[in-house]
């Protein structure tokens, strides 16, 4: 390992609304695994950004114990990497407020994940919270003055929306931020179970990576898949089958693959063979994360020591940041 001074930063998070998915192991987390070595990583707990789950904050509570538990299961490492709970450094808050001194309104209204997330709420009621997100995740990311932020590509406008902060930020007073660059996964966008264009922890569509093989195996069984295709001698379509989609992004065995979509087109291969050898890949797949898992929850202290030690560092790095935010904006009225 280099030495830990030497290193770059990593900065990325997630928020506590449920355990983890399919979607965020091949989007984000497999290359958080690959770069605890490299860069020095801070792996946040965007408590802060869940007004969604306002009124249920047990559920948010067990969502932080989850979310650490599955890194932990997918072999992120407490040593190496730094676990953190946003809300409990409120620096967070703090810097989140300075920034939006700055941040135009329109920079926020132009932004088009925002805008998707506002239309799925139709009619129902929006937080100011909600506007305030994306200038937390601006604040997130600049705190350890991050140089990578490795997610979806659903986060890549917030991460476009920190670098053009950090260079106002820079050119009014003077250099304080790296400019971060955004790292999409091998599958920028896992689609839904329900076909739906992206698998969420809040939208009901995902196969969890605790989910036992039983579970799974109901839900793949269950999966959306071709709809113009009523019988297994019907010719199927593979693009934009999700099925298939998966196999792509899961099935380490590029020659069974192949021969089922060659089989698929021509209405040689039932959904039924399909989806079972796709149960059997991920399985295979969740299997030793389900036994690091369960390691782990007979453990509980060293999933909270974790989780203290990672907040406690990346505290001190935030009041670090914030006393030279604070010099730079003159904002030492006592000195
Ligand atoms: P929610 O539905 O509550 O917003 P989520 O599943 O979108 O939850 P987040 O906590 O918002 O999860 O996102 C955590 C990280 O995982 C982000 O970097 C995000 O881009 C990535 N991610 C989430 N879902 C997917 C997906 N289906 N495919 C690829 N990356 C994903
Ligand atoms: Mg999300």
């Amino acid at each position: 390992m280099t030495n830990k001074e030497e290193r770059k930063r990593i900065l990325t998070g997630i928020r506590p609304t449920g355990a983890l998915h399919l979607g965020h192991y091949a989007g984000a987390l497999e290359n958080w695994l690959r770069l605890q070595d490299e860069y020095e990583c801070f792996f946040l707990i965007a408590d802060y950004q869940v007004s969604d789950k306002a009124d249920d904050i047990d559920s948010v509570r067990e969502a932080v114990h989850e979310i650490a538990l599955d890194w932990l299961a997918v072999g992120l490492d407490p040593e190496r990497s730094h676990f953190a709970i946003e809300s409990l450094i409120p620096e967070h808050a703090e810097l989140t407020l300075w920034l939006s001194w700055w941040l135009p309104l329109g920079m926020l209204q132009r932004n088009p994940t925002l805008k998707a997330e506002m239309a799925a709420l139709e009619s129902k009621s929006v937080p100011v919270a909600f506007f305030t997100y994306p200038v937390m995740q601006v604040a997130n990311i600049l705190m350890p003055k991050a140089h990578l932020v490795p997610v979806g590509e659903d986060q890549l406008p917030h991460i476009e929306m920190t670098r053009e902060v950090a260079r106002r930020f820079n050119r009014m007073f003077g250099e304080v931020f790296p400019e971060p660059e955004g790292l999409v996964g091998r599958v920028p966008r896992l689609v839904g179970t329900d076909g739906n264009a992206k698998m969420g922890k809040s939208l009901d569509n995902a196969i969890q990576l605790k989910d036992d093989a039983e579970t799974v195996t109901k839900k793949v069984k269950s999966m959306y898949t071709d709809p113009t295709r009523l019988r297994a001698t019907d010719p199927g379509h593979v693009e934009g089958n999700p099925v298939f989609m998966y196999h792509d992004a899961f099935n380490p065995n590029a020659e069974e693959v192949q021969d089922l979509k060659d089989r698929y087109v021509v209405g040689k291969v039932g959904d039924v063979e399909v989806k079972e050898k796709l149960a059997t890949v991920l399985n295979n797949l969740l299997d030793p994360i389900r036994e690091r898992r369960a390691h782990f929850e007979s453990k509980p202290k060293l999933v909270r020591d974790a989780l203290a030690a990672g907040t406690g560092h990346a505290k001190k790095v935030a009041e670090e940041t914030m006393r030279e935010v604070r010099a730079a904006l003159k904002l030492n009225y006592l000195d």
